[in-house]
C-alpha cells in the first residue's frame, strides 16, 4: 500500500506541526525520513547497514546535511533493531546491547546522536515505532491499546497499552514466545536461543528452512502454511489474553507477500479464543480485529517520525538534551 495515497489528514492535526527527522535502523538498511507526517515528507534517503562505526558516521553525514538545509528540525526519532537498553536510568541508555549482528553489540546510538545535535530525541525499537506510527496515523488511530506484529526476517511485536509501549526489564520480545504447536508440525525451529519459539517457526528464514526454498516459491496450498497460520494465531491468542489489545496489526514481508494467510489466521484465532471472556467481541469483528498495516511498508520509517514527534512534544518517551 502506498502511504502517499492511503493517508488522509484529519481536521484535528496541528496547523503548524514541527519538522521532524526520523532514522529507522534496520539490520540491512537504514531509512531516513524528514517531514511532519505521512502526507508531508519533504526528503528521504537510505543507506545500507554495514559495520557499526562507518554506519553511524554515514547516519551523521545525512543528519548534518539535513540540519544545515533545514535548521528548523525540532526533534530526532530513532527506531532501531535491538535489543536496546531503554531504561533511562541505565548508563548505556539508548545503546544496542547484546545482538547477534556482528560488531554491533554494546553500540551507543542515542547518546551519540543527542550529544551531536542537542535536539530532543527519542529512541525505541523498530516495532514499537511502527506500532506508534499506526496509532498516530494508521490502523490504530483512536485506540488506547493495540499491537503491531511483524513477520519478516525476524518476528517482533510492538505492544502498546494505554498508548504507551510495554516496558519492563527490557522491551517486549513477544516474537520469542513459545506457543502450542500445530499437531502435525514436527519442524524443529531455527531460533538459536529457543529452537521452536514463534520466530524460530515462522520467520522468513524459518519458512525457507521448512521448505528448502524461499517462501515466495512455496505454493499457497502447501500444508506448511497451515502450521505457520496456527503458530501466528497462537501469538495473537496470547496477546489477546494478556494485554487485551483492541486491534492487532499484522505486517512484515512474509505477510505482505502472502495476504491469503489472513483468512486462516483469523479463523484459527476465533476457534482458539472460544468466545472466552472479552473475546466474543473479537470473534464478531475478527476482520477489523486483525488487519494489515494501514501505513504499509512506510510503518517502519514513519515509526521513527512518530518517535521524533513524541520527543518534540516532550511525551514520556522523549529524552531531553543534556
Ligand atoms: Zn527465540
Amino acid at each position: 500500500m502506498n502511504i502517499g495515497t492511503a493517508w488522509k489528514p484529519t481536521p484535528n492535526d496541528d496547523l503548524d506541526p514541527p519538522l521532524l527527522a526520523g532514522v529507522e535502523l534496520g539490520g540491512t538498511k537504514i531509512i531516513f525520513t524528514l517531514g511532519t507526517g505521512p502526507d508531508a515528507i519533504i526528503e528521504s534517503d537510505r543507506i545500507s547497514t554495514s559495520e557499526a562505526e562507518p554506519t553511524l558516521i554515514a547516519i551523521e553525514d545525512i543528519l548534518d546535511r539535513w540540519l544545515q538545509s533545514h535548521p528548523s528540525i525540532a526533534a530526532i526519532g530513532l527506531a532501531s533493531f535491538g535489543p536496546l537498553e531503554l531504561d533511562p536510568a541505565a548508563p548505556d541508555y539508548g545503546s544496542i546491547t547484546r545482538t547477534t549482528k556482528p560488531g554491533w553489540s554494546n553500540t551507543d546510538i542515542a547518546c551519540r546522536i543527542r550529544g551531536r545535535y542537542k535536539l530532543p530525541l527519542a529512541i525505541d525499537t523498530d516495532v514499537n515505532g511502527a506500532a506508534l506510527a499506526e496509532g498516530r496515523w494508521g490502523a490504530a488511530r483512536g485506540l488506547r491499546s493495540w499491537a503491531y506484529i511483524t513477520i519478516g526476517t525476524g518476528v517482533g511485536a510492538g505492544i502498546v497499552v494505554d498508548k504507551s509501549p510495554v516496558r519492563g526489564l527490557g522491551h517486549s520480545e513477544a516474537g520469542h514466545m513459545i506457543v502450542r504447536r500445530a499437531p502435525d508440525d514436527g519442524f524443529a525451529g531455527i531460533c538459536p536461543f529457543h529452537g521452536d519459539c514463534i520466530e524460530g517457526l515462522v520467520s522468513g528464514p524459518a519458512i525457507a528452512a521448512r521448505a528448502g526454498v524461499k517462501g515466495e516459491h512455496i505454493p499457497d496450498d502447501d500444508p506448511l502454511w497451515a502450521s505457520v497460520s496456527a503458530t501466528i494465531a497462537g501469538l495473537i491468542h496470547n496477546l489477546a489474553m494478556t494485554t487485551a489489545p483492541e486491534r492487532i496489526i499484522l505486517g512484515g514481508g512474509v505477510i505482505e507477500r502472502r495476504p491469503s494467510l489472513f483468512s486462516p489466521i483469523r479463523q484459527a484465532v476465533v476457534n482458539s479464543l472460544a468466545a472466552y471472556a472479552h473475546t466474543p467481541a473479537i470473534a464478531q469483528n475478527i476482520d477489523t480485529f486483525i488487519v494489515p498495516p494501514a501505513l504499509g511498508e512506510m510503518a517502519g520509517p514513519l515509526g521513527a517520525l512518530a518517535l521524533a514527534s513524541d520527543a518534540a512534544s516532550a511525551r514520556p518517551l522523549a529524552v531531553e538534551p543534556e
